[in-house]
């Protein structure tokens, strides 16, 4: 299965495809998890991107096509991967059409604006492994510390002013590749307006696993 995650920052994308990864056996390949571990590390690719994930802009394609392609390249994406924030663009869209990688399915998770706000504000995530948390309905461990034993965080662009901006970028930039997947009958849509349960039910439905 090769499945892209589509949909509004605090949609719920990495949530389900924590989920999905366990059950399909298969990779989950996060560019801004990708990008967060190279500012993280103090990379160039790394310094680049903090200028843009700071102000809630997108990372220039180029830059972002070319981690992917080389995550993609790699023996554990050979029977399948979960895309989970790329592509936001239409030249990234076509980038991935362009190096013949074949996409199966594309699941849009669709909640509103409002309701993104108050997620993203209350959102934590490991800070080693990534793995999200929600002050309501995800809380952290007891322990304080995240089923790695890594330190929870709140994500520097997980603010409001930065959360308004990354919605707007996404209506204008990313939206419009729901069209162009649609276009190719790979769009199966879900909403995620509910709990984490009840999204998961609807995807697990929808994608008929
Ligand atoms: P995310 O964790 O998917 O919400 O991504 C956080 C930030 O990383 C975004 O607001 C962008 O600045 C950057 N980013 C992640 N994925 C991409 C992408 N495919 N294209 C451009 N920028 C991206």
């Amino acid at each position: 299965m090769k499945l892209i995650l589509l949909g509004p920052p605090g949609a719920g994308k990495g949530t389900q495809a924590e989920v999905l990864t366990k059950k399909l056996g298969i990779e989950t390949i996060s560019t801004g998890v990708m990008l967060r571990a190279a500012m993280r590390d103090g990379t160039d690719l790394g310094k680049l991107a903090k200028e843009y994930i700071d102000q809630g802009k997108l990372v220039p394609d180029e830059v972002v096509v070319g981690i992917v392609k080389e995550r993609l390249s790699q023996d554990d994406c050979k029977n399948g991967f979960i895309l989970d924030g790329f592509p936001r663009t239409i030249p990234q869209a076509e980038a991935l059409t362009n190096a013949g990688v074949e996409i199966d399915k594309v699941l849009s998770l669709e909640v509103d604006d409002e309701i993104i706000v108050e997620r993203l504000t209350g959102r934590r995530e490991c800070k080693a492994c990534g793995t999200p948390y929600h002050i309501k309905n995800k809380p952290v461990p007891e322990s304080g510390k995240c089923v790695c034993g890594g330190e929870i965080i709140q994500r520097a662009d997980d603010n409001e002013e930065t959360i308004r901006n990354r919605i707007k970028v996404y209506h204008e930039q990313t939206e419009p590749i729901k069209e162009y997947y649609a276009s190719l009958g790979k769009v199966v849509s879900v909403d995620s307006a509910g709990t984490v349960e009840e999204t998961n039910a609807a995807v697990i439905s929808a994608l008929g696993l």
